[in-house]
């Protein structure tokens, strides 16, 4: 019998307990941005802390920030093996609108063959197939195949940066071969992918000043600057209705997809447009008409307007001419561009692009890069082989239209390989009511972890 038979037969043994000891995880509720939760995030910190000892790691410990905690642990075998290292967050979303669940958001409970609670996909149901993994592996073995560091937050969900301060004071103890993120989904249960990509954001706010007061509509109708509508125009002259962003500077860095991506991307095999249509409940996809859908979401940059303010939004008539106008302004960009060099870029072609008559002025209210993944290197080999031999299928290579922050600092901080594998699914409605974790995906999860643990053995260094 080969090792992965055993570690295979060993995770189906103990499934039921695993989906027990997930339920009592799940059942605290570690909500990170609402201070009432403050206790309940410590809670799913120290039950993890406890896991990790149970499962055999010798000083599992938790690590205070000015936040939320992190829980660290390590497990050194062998100089001569490659380190691996473990992110995840016990930490979830807000569960709000509360009266959408079919049941209660922190009572984990089973249907169709899914896993319901807050945090059952994003991010406690993906950590515990690593952590089934790596028991399977132990008790099987004794032992374990690699090197293991695990770094857990728990503020991911809250956007704190206490993993940032802390990745950069602790570039040693952190030192490893690669980094295994299991927190994102596969295209379909049929078709496993790995992420390699994940656009950057900039996120801005433009302010346009016209007169010194608001004027009225009568008095002055015809002859007043107007911030609200000049703020229209200059939106519509950085963005058409072609979908196509008039920043020249930006025109001239988008990168050139490979070939097999972009045929990928034409061919659209696994029909994923149609999946997008449905899921926004739109009858066609609006942007850029000469390049795909899904090299639309995957690839180009975008520019967004997320709100306007201004003016008079009230019940009823009111005819001022307002003297200020401010809108939201977000762009997601591709790996290659900084963020900051953008801004630069964007702020450039606001003055250009601004009618005159006007003061108009852009902040950067934040900005994180991207993350471009070069598939080519052994730990992502491995990662699509111990796929391809669970699923049965050739797992794709995806790009991601989001931003995962900590997968971007990791690669500039530690300079590693990557590997974004996670097990979630499309409809898995993460951040939404009603979340659930295929239990079909868990238990597929573990085994394809724990057999990537073999596939690394030796690999890499
Ligand atoms: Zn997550």
């Amino acid at each position: 019998m080969t090792g992965q038979t055993q570690r295979n037969i060993y995770l189906d043994k103990n499934f039921d307990r695993f989906v027990a000891q997930l339920s009592e995880w799940l059942a605290i509720p570690s909500i990170s941005t609402l201070s009432e939760n403050r206790e309940d995030v410590r809670r799913a910190a120290e039950w993890v802390e406890k896991r990790l000892l149970e499962i055999g790691f010798a000083e599992p410990r938790i690590v205070p920030t000015a936040g939320h905690p992190l829980v660290y642990a390590e497990w050194h075998i062998d100089d001569r093996q490659p380190t691996l290292l473990l992110y995840g967050h016990y930490d979830v979303q807000p569960v709000d609108p509360l009266a959408e669940w079919l049941s209660p958001p922190f009572e984990p409970t089973v249907r169709d063959g899914n896993i319901y609670c807050r945090g059952a996909c994003d991010d406690k149901g993906q950590v515990m197939i690593v952590l089934a993994a790596l028991e399977a592996w132990v008790k099987t073995e004794g032992t374990l195949p690699v090197n293991v560091k695990i770094l857990l937050e728990g503020e991911e969900e809250a956007g704190g940066d206490s993993i940032a301060e802390y990745v950069r004071k602790n570039p040693n103890l952190l030192k490893a071969d690669a980094v295994l993120i299991c927190d994102t989904h596969m295209v379909s249960p049929e078709q496993p992918s790995l992420v390699t990509g994940l656009r950057g954001i900039l996120y801005t706010e433009i302010t346009v000043t016209g007169a010194k007061t608001d004027l009225h509509s009568g008095s002055y109708g015809g002859v007043a600057p107007n911030p609200l509508h000049a703020i229209c125009v200059l939106i519509s002259r950085l963005k058409g209705e072609d979908g196509v962003i008039a920043i020249p500077e930006l025109a001239a860095n988008i990168p050139i997809p490979s070939a097999t991506e972009k045929q990928f991307w034409l061919r659209d095999s696994l029909h994923i447009e149609a999946a997008l249509h449905a899921e926004m409940g739109v009858e066609h996809c609006v942007g850029e008409k000469n390049y795909p859908a899904l090299e639309r979401i995957g690839l180009r940059p975008t520019l967004e307007v997320h709100g306007i303010k201004g003016g008079f939004t009230g019940e009823g008539a009111k005819t001022v001419i307002p003297a200020q106008a401010t809108a939201k302004v977000s762009m997601r960009l591709p790996a290659n561009l900084d963020p900051h060099t953008v801004f630069g870029w964007l702020e450039k072609a606001v003055s250009t692009d601004m009618p005159n008559g006007y003061r108009v002025r852009i902040t950067n209210l934040h900005a994180g890069k991207g993350v471009a993944i070069n598939p080519d290197n052994p730990f992502i080999r491995a990662a699509a082989d111990a796929l391809a031999a669970e699923y049965g299928v050739q797992p794709i290579f995806m790009r991601e239209g989001g931003s995962i922050p900590i997968a971007a600092l990791f690669a500039e901080v530690l300079r590693i390989p990557l590997v974004l594998m996670g097990f979630g699914l499309p409809d898995d409605t993460v951040h939404a009511p009603n979340e659930k974790f295929s239990l079909s995906q868990f238990r597929k999860g573990m085994k394809t972890v724990a057999d990537y643990l073999a596939r690394i053995r030796n690999s890499g260094i």
